[in-house]
């Protein structure tokens, strides 16, 4: 059912045409031609004029008669360097030259979601109602998914393919994830002449860095200070320091109240100080926590079992555009794709981990 050949080639000419975010208009082209081919009905929305991009998502609708209806998504966009790729075969890995990255992230995950049409196609299968998506812009935010407009299409559940991880992995829970800048102002002044008429904004911020928690916060939450910035010259008191704060939780309420914290003491210790705290945090996505025994979770669960392929529900670290469908109301899961190493230059995926991943695909709308 499931051809190698045919989605081997498939992925080795889709990672060659390079689509960084907010650019994936020749992706989206060449993708656009194939649904229109597999006999779907194909539309763009207005996801990329509404970012700045070049390209909307892209959406292929498989119709059927009174079955439900299931959502198929992987995102166009890569990470960069990803402008000329070069993929290489060798063992049953396909990887990169090692001047790029590969994108099979998520374009592991495309390969996957257009073989199961083909095989559906081919063989002529009974299937539910499809909604394909083929997102813009997920690695800047998931910013394709947070405009596409998911309530126009009466979706039952959702099957997102953009996990590492061997298939059968199931990513039923993920954190809602906050980011942004955690700003102090002191005050200028000379530091030789007149110190005493500075506020240093550095020893503020250390001070509140001190009472605020960070690290592995619970066994849901973690929070961190990734980059600090200040500061122009030694003989200058410290006027204002930029920290660069994120917090992520499984818990959205959990998530919060630690944000609540970690701003609370941060304006406190500035007023001790007569410094300013301005804070530009924000909440970048909403988490999801799928109960184990939710149908869409079953779905896939079954899938895998007459696929041959063990599978296991597990809890990510990492937002996807699975988090925005569950927060619309759209029970989804996250599905691994066998992309190794993402978002690097030896990023790579096995042959054998893309049919894997059809073969459930095919085996989900057949359940
Ligand atoms: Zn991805």
């Amino acid at each position: 059912m499931v051809n190698e050949n045919r989605i081997v080639e498939n992925f080795l000419d889709m990672v060659k045409i390079p689509s960084p975010s907010k650019n994936e208009r020749k992706m989206g082209d060449y993708l656009i031609e194939i649904l229109k081919e597999l006999g779907l009905e194909v539309e763009e929305d207005n996801a990329g004029i509404k970012n700045g991009g070049n390209c909307g998502n892209i959406i292929g609708i498989l119709k059927s008669q009174g079955r439900k209806k299931y959502l198929f998504s992987a995102h166009m966009d890569t990470v960069v360097p990803c402008e000329k790729i070069t993929p290489i075969i060798e063992n049953g890995i396909i990887k990169s030259d090692g001047t790029s990255i590969l994108g099979g992230d998520d374009k592991g995950g495309i390969a996957a979601i257009i073989e199961m049409l083909r095989v559906i196609k081919e063989k002529n299968l009974d299937h539910p109602e499809i909604v394909v998506v083929f997102s813009m812009a997920e690695e800047i935010g998931l910013l394709g998914a947070k405009a596409f407009e998911v309530e126009k299409y009466n979706i039952d559940f959702g099957f997102i393919l953009d996990s590492s991880g061997k298939p059968g992995k199931i990513i039923t829970k993920a954190p809602s994830a906050a980011r942004g800048v955690l700003k102090v102002i002191g005050k200028p002044a000379h530091a030789g002449i007149s110190p005493e008429n500075g506020i240093n904004a550095l020893t503020v911020a250390a001070h509140a860095i001190t009472k605020i928690k960070l690290g592995r916060v619970d066994s849901e939450t973690t929070s961190n200070i990734g980059v600090v910035s200040g500061g122009q010259a030694t003989n200058i008191v410290m006027p204002t320091v930029e920290l660069q704060y994120e917090a992520r939780s499984l818990s959205n309420e959990k998530l919060e109240n630690l944000l609540k914290e970690t701003f609370d003491i941060f304006s406190n210790v500035a007023e001790e100080f007569g410094a300013k705290f301005e804070n530009e945090v924000n909440v970048e996505y909403p988490g999801f926590v799928l109960d184990d025994n939710e149908e869409v979770i079953t779905i896939v669960k079954e899938a895998c079992e007459r696929a041959g392929i063990t599978s296991e529900t597990v809890s990510s670290g990492g937002g996807s555009d699975t988090n925005i469908y569950n927060n619309k109301g759209i029970p989804a899961v996250n599905l691994a794709v066998g992309m190794t190493k993402v978002h690097t230059l030896e990023e790579y995926i096995e042959i054998s981990d893309l049919v894997k991943l059809a073969k459930i695909l095919v085996e989900i709308i057949k359940g």
